[in-house]
């Protein structure tokens, strides 16, 4: 196996790290979360994310594809 640059480093940790820094401000009540995070699961080739606001409790979810 060839090492990659950013050794230790997965794409799915940069993006858990995007998305814990870019868009805690919910769309519904505009509560802006700082301690929250968005949950990553992989599935597949896929990474689900999924946001709770604590405010009003509207759940995001966004998709990503690792390809
Ligand atoms: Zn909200």
């Amino acid at each position: 196996m060839a090492a990659e640059r950013g050794a230790g480093t997965t794409a799915l940790d940069r993006l858990r790290t995007h998305y814990d820094n870019v868009d805690m401000t919910c769309p519904e009540c505009g509560y802006e979360d700082t301690d929250g995070s968005w949950r990553s699961e992989m599935s597949g080739n896929r990474v689900d994310y999924q946001h709770l606001c604590p405010s009003c409790g509207a759940i995001r979810r966004r998709s990503i594809r690792l390809d």
